[in-house]
């Protein structure tokens, strides 16, 4: 078979895959559209939002017409769009189902934001959805597409550390607002967990390739402090991976915000700090040839996921974070929700197979 080039050129504006944005909240006005700006292989073709207005005025600054803004009730619409292929979920939790099905139906692929639900039933019935209508599905898990969390596996992966023994990662930030919808358990599925918690649970699970076998939890949630009232506002969790290696990963939406992990082996350890924003990612690895903060050129984390997702959908390729990886950490998630509950040690399916729940491999430079 002919090898697939490692390098497809940038296409002419109308030769990229078209995406419809839905939900212009802050992380698509000032995230998402500026990258998809300059991505090679995607743009974005339409906008859906809450009000038609409000997408008008995106689509106008990107230079596509008012035909191209929707408001949620015309999203059905996009139906007879040949030029928008994928759809970008970028709403509220509980709401990628329902989108991600209907974008399914009419047979758009589905690029969803993280967390891919609510719960592991929630996110495989979008799994299950989009293999039903036959459209491809990426979750969109940033951190497994930049050079550092890359760098980071390598090293892990690679024999640089020796023998893995002890993961570590903390993610958190201040909620400071009791009505935002990440603090409402319809809306959210939960609370720092499934927004920020998820960054260490994911990135774990990709610098190893490997998948926890048990888990033990416990979170604070203080009844009288108005924020918690629905869901957590820390957890604490202790993870299982395969070969003796524990795992421990703190989240809270009430504590300084801070991002980092940290990889101990036999003969080396690493640390990302912080690991999980946007920009600025610090890597730093330490073995028996002394200690390494290698340097990685400008990119951009939503351009190289849009770019990825694109050339996938060209070549018909399964994403490297399809929805099975949403799924598998929700099962997590799920289990250490009920270890918080329950007090007890929950134990989870075994997977020998490393990297179980990823498909192709991305280009990480856009040249
Ligand atoms: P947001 O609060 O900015 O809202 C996004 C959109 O949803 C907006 O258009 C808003 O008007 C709409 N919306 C809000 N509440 C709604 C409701 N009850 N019903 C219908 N629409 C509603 O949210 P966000 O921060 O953009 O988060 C959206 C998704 O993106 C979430 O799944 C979140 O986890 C994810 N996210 C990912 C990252 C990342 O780094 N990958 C960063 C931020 C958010």
């Amino acid at each position: 078979m002919p090898q697939k080039p490692d390098i497809t050129p940038p296409e002419a504006q109308d030769q990229r895959v078209g995406f419809a944005l839905v939900g212009i909240g802050k992380l698509t006005a000032e995230e998402l559209i500026p990258a998809a700006r300059t991505s090679e292989h995607a743009r974005v073709a339409a906008l859906v939002s809450g009000e038609a207005d409000h997408a008008r005025g995106f689509a106008r600054a990107l230079g596509l017409t008012d035909g191209d803004a929707y408001a949620y009730e015309q999203f059905d619409e996009l139906a007879n769009r040949d030029d928008v292929q994928a759809v970008y979920i970028v709403l509220p939790n509980s709401l990628h189902r329902e989108y991600a099905t209907r974008a399914a139906r009419m047979g758009k692929h589905v690029l969803c934001e993280k967390p891919l639900g609510v719960n592991a039933e929630d996110a495989q019935a979008i799994v299950d959805a989009c293999k039903g209508a036959g459209v491809l599905l990426m979750t969109a898990y940033r951190c497994q597409y930049t050079p550092e969390h890359w760098a980071a596996r390598d090293a892990v992966r690679g024999g640089t550390l020796g023998e893995l023994r002890l993961l570590h990662s903390i993610h958190a930030q201040v909620e400071d607002d009791p009505e935002a919808w990440r603090l409402k358990r319809d809306l959210a599925g939960g609370g720092p967990l499934p927004d920020v918690g998820i960054y260490s649970l994911n990135t774990l699970r990709f610098i190893t390739g490997q998948e926890p076998e048990w888990v033990f939890a416990t979170q604070h949630q203080p009844a009288e402090d108005p924020r918690f009232r629905e869901v957590e506002a820390s957890m604490s969790a202790l993870l299982g991976f395969p070969g003796g290696v524990s795992a421990t990963i703190q989240t809270s939406y009430a504590a300084h915000s801070t991002g980092t992990l940290r990889v101990m082996g036999e003969k080396g350890s690493l640390l990302m700090d912080p690991a999980f924003p946007y920009d600025g990612l610090k890597l730093s690895v330490s073995s028996e040839d002394g200690t390494h903060e290698p340097a990685f050129p400008e990119y951009d984390q939503f351009t190289l996921e849009f770019d990825h997702f694109a050339r996938c959908i060209r070549r018909g390729d399964t994403p490297w974070t399809p929805g099975e990886e949403g799924v598998q950490d929700h099962v997590i998630m799920d289990a250490l929700y009920e270890s918080a509950r329950t007090g007890q040690v929950v134990r989870l399916p075994a997977h020998t197979n490393r990297d179980a729940f990823r498909g192709t491999k991305p280009q990480l430079s856009q040249k």
